[in-house]
């Protein structure tokens, strides 16, 4: 179920219809008008008011080193992302990665040596058909030449939605969610969602990947929903 717009009409913004002039899926004006992150915690994404780390992050540590996480989960960003999600749009994949692409081509080196895509549950990879995260990692792969992962790790447990929860409960929830499949791990990892919200799911995988020897983890995402906490 690919997306009609971009294909069949190639050089139109997925956005506004117009000619983007380009070799891009969105015009101009409305690239520079998405719900970027300008200010947020390094270590989480959580928007902010000055550079920095936030309050959480400075009490509980999170187990990975920086997210790079270009917008916020807002309009229109929120709706590319269903549009992909629930729609299956997979010609929403290309213009979303290059979001991150263009923040991480601004970032200092070195690049992870691996991408590690977020697991679905099997059953809800088999309802959906495809696993959003794996195809941003598969894309981004391809601009970065940074190999994606699948391999490495395993989801065993299909996790009720962890918005609503309170954090420790949501930890609950995660913990053993996710076991190493595969050894070594490389040492310099990318972890790879399409929206990061509470950082739960990213916190449980990374804790699982650091106790199997990864050094150093990233969290990539697209977008960063907030979640009053
Ligand atoms: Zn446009
Ligand atoms: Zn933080």
């Amino acid at each position: 179920m690919r997306s009609a717009s971009f294909t069949l009409f190639p050089g139109r913004c997925l956005l506004c219809g117009n000619p983007s002039h380009r070799a891009l899926d969105l015009c101009a004006p409305c690239a520079a008008d998405l719900p970027y992150l300008d200010v947020a915690c390094g270590q989480c994404a959580l928007p902010l008011p000055a550079p920095g780390t936030c309050a959480q992050c400075q009490r509980h540590p999170p187990p990975f080193a920086v997210s790079v996480v270009p917008c916020r989960h807002a309009f229109p960003v929120d709706h590319l992302i269903q549009r992909l999600k629930y729609g299956g749009e997979l010609a929403q994949v290309a213009p979303l990665a290059g979001l991150l692409a263009t923040l991480l081509r601004e970032r200092p080196k070195p690049l992870p040596r691996a991408l590690v895509p977020v697991p679905l549950h099997w059953r809800r990879q088999a309802t959906r058909g495809f696993n959003q995260a794996l195809e941003i990692a598969n894309q981004l792969s391809r601009t970065l030449a940074i190999p994606v992962r699948t391999d490495l790790v395993r989801r065993t447990r299909a996790t009720p939605p962890q918005v609503g929860m309170a954090r420790t409960e949501r930890r609950r929830n995660l913990a053993r969610a996710f076991v190493v499949s595969a050894a070594p791990v490389p040492e310099h990892i990318a972890l790879i969602d399409d929206v990061v919200t509470t950082g739960s799911t990213m916190e449980a995988l990374a804790r699982c990947l650091g106790q199997a020897g990864a050094a150093r983890i990233e969290v990539w995402a697209i977008s960063r929903a907030l979640l009053a906490n």
